[in-house]
């Protein structure tokens, strides 16, 4: 590798990394996984080009897509994570005394290998609780065969390009549905609006049939280039999402979780999406 290393999502706009060591490259049985030592964001992961996850700004996404479903259902015990290799999301799940169970459905053994080995701080010994259960397989097919539901489902998956593509269809979305308990939570990682529009419009498209309440919030992840990042909401309890912002305090404040992103005001307003992005939604 180069001292640079160059993301390859957007055909036509690339962010570089400057390289100070390459820990660990190679083609694995889905994708290719490379993880380097950097000049800026300390240890970063990236699979088939895409930049996945960094140490300096990883809490800004793992702590968004797991406290904001968890706290706005406010009694979840079983949890399904699809994706998620690097062991961030599993962490923050965790930090929920409440949840009793975290299934996480991950295709790739060697991503969970990897990062436990060169980003143990993202796992943080995550893998070896005993509510956490890793089944290594296809989100899809898990969610379309499991005979189990849960209250919570987070979609912590590629984007929409080589095995992660199958995580933004229909059936994908019809097996979270049938894998939903009532009253449950569907949110999903799902791309950079501004840069990737038809991922917002196609995911709407797809989810709103299935359930009563579809949106989406947001956050800014640095290394997750071109402006806020969405994540995909869904639920048949219109209530859930808008829960008022002294029931998210209280919640929080009882969970004891301490975070660097997070805060219950900034939940409550994450939903608030930007003209452009509700002219997507609007023109579904
Ligand atoms: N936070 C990252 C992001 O927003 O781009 C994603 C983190 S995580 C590294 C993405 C994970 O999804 C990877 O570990 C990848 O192996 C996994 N994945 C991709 N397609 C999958 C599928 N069909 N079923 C289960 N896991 C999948």
């Amino acid at each position: 590798m180069s001292e640079w290393f160059d993301e390859t999502l957007h055909s036509g706009y690339h962010q570089g990394f400057r390289v100070k060591k390459v820990l660990f490259e190679s083609k694995t049985e889905h994708q290719h996984l490379v993880i380097f030592d950097s000049v800026d964001f300390g240890r970063v992961m990236a699979l088939d080009g895409v930049i996945q996850t960094t140490e300096r700004d990883e809490f800004v996404y793992h702590e968004m897509l797991a406290h904001v479903p968890l706290l706005a259902h406010g009694k979840a015990k079983d949890v399904l994570i699809i994706g998620g290799g690097d062991g961030g999301l599993l962490r923050e799940v965790l930090r929920h005394a409440r949840v009793e169970r975290a299934v996480q459905v991950e295709i790739d053994q060697a991503v969970i290998d990897m990062c436990v080995e060169y980003l143990p701080r993202h796992s943080s010994g995550a893998y070896d609780d005993p509510r956490a259960e890793i089944v290594i397989g296809d989100g899809i097919d898990y969610v379309q065969n499991c005979g189990r539901q849960f209250d919570v489902i987070l979609s912590d998956s590629t984007d929409p390009i080589g095995p992660g593509e199958v995580l933004f269809t229909s059936p994908f979305y019809e097996g979270i549905k049938r894998c939903l308990k009532p009253g449950g939570v569907f949110a999903a990682q799902n791309g950079v609006a501004f840069m990737q529009p038809e991922e917002v419009r196609t995911t709407h498209q797809r989810l709103s049939p299935l359930f009563a309440d579809c949106h989406f919030y947001a956050a800014a992840v640095p290394t997750y280039v071109g402006g806020i990042m969405t994540f995909a909401w869904a639920s048949d309890d219109l209530n859930l999402r808008k829960l008022d912002l002294e029931t998210l305090q209280q919640r929080f404040s009882e969970s004891g979780i301490t975070s660097r992103y997070y805060t219950p005001a900034l939940h409550h307003g994450s939903f608030a999406l930007p003209q452009y992005i509700l002219d997507i939604l609007k023109d579904d």
